[in-house]
């Protein structure tokens, strides 16, 4: 059975640059010799089409992508050099967000090995993201319907802002964002619930608050369909996060995540996003760990 969706084409080279697009490859092959994930399991996707991409971007974004048609600015905007492959790997990210959100409403769990481009706004990238896989699956669903009420769950180390603000009047949408209150994104936007935590928050501290918010939420709202964006950039060796969760704690968020959903009967849709680990091996681990922890669920 086809469980994780992972491209190739994710991994774009950018060299230098702290964002390493080649840690969702590595993940997948630490997963297949530690003996987690067969080939057979893993579906590759395909290239959302241009419909589907104008759900939660503008014309005008969607043809500079699908053009190739940037500015300089552009780049800047996004902090990061936008070439044909790195637009090819962003577009792929965002249907492999797509596949894995087509698994997780057959089985329960989709697993995208990659995706989480939750900086991208309707009309420009932003903090290394160009297109909003999260928003554009969420809206997707939406207007199909085939599903009433989606949740993301947003735990990547920096808030969740192009997604707020996609998703900002949608509301069968509910937006659920943790994270360091004083990194980026400098100006947040508004989510359904933010939880901003201190830098250098560590195991403790941030798997409490995490178990007195997410309960109550999914009990609230009650979501039939979940995005979990499961940043490995909270971990205490990341260059960017500024938080101080350990291997074992972030094993214990996803875990948590994971149960709480599936005890409910809510799909989740999992996608990795950031991870700048000062070692890239702990990015990698820390990856791979979570697709574990959502293939056992
Ligand atoms: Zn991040």
């Amino acid at each position: 059975m086809k469980k994780i969706v992972f491209s190739k084409a994710y991994t774009a080279r950018l060299p230098g640059h702290v964002f390493r697009a080649d840690k969702f490859e590595a993940a997948l092959r630490l997963l297949v010799k530690e003996g987690a994930v067969s080939r057979g399991e893993v579906l590759a996707p395909a290239l959302p089409s241009r419909q589907d991409l104008l759900l939660a971007h503008t014309p005008g974004w969607v043809k500079k992508n699908l053009e190739f048609n940037f500015s300089k600015e552009d780049s800047s905007a996004a902090e990061l050099k936008i070439t044909r492959q790195v637009v090819r790997a962003h577009l792929m990210n965002a249907g492999g967000t797509l596949a894995a959100a087509e698994l997780a409403l057959k089985n329960g769990v989709g697993i995208n090995c990659g995706g989480g481009s939750h900086h991208a706004f309707r009309d420009r990238g932003a903090g290394f993201c160009l297109i909003n896989d999260i928003a554009l699956v969420v809206k997707k669903l939406l207007k199909e319907r085939r599903i009433k009420r989606a949740l993301v769950i947003d735990l990547d180390a920096h808030q969740g802002d192009g997604t707020a603000a996609i998703l900002k009047g949608e509301r069968r949408a509910f937006t659920f964002s943790m994270h360091n209150q004083e990194i980026y994104p400098e100006r947040k936007e508004r989510s359904s619930l933010d939880i901003g935590l201190k830098p250098g928050t560590g195991d403790r501290t941030y798997l409490a608050v995490l178990r007195a918010e997410l309960p109550r939420l999914l009990d609230r709202f009650r979501p039939d369909f979940s995005l979990y964006v499961a940043g490995a950039d909270v971990y205490r060796g990341d260059l960017l996060g500024g938080f101080k969760l350990t291997l074992g704690g972030i094993k214990k968020r996803d875990a948590f995540v994971l149960a709480e959903c599936r005890r409910r009967g809510v799909p989740v849709t999992v996608t990795l996003s950031g991870g700048y680990a000062k070692k890239f091996a702990d990015t990698v681990r820390i990856h791979a760990d979570t697709v574990k922890a959502a293939l056992n669920c």
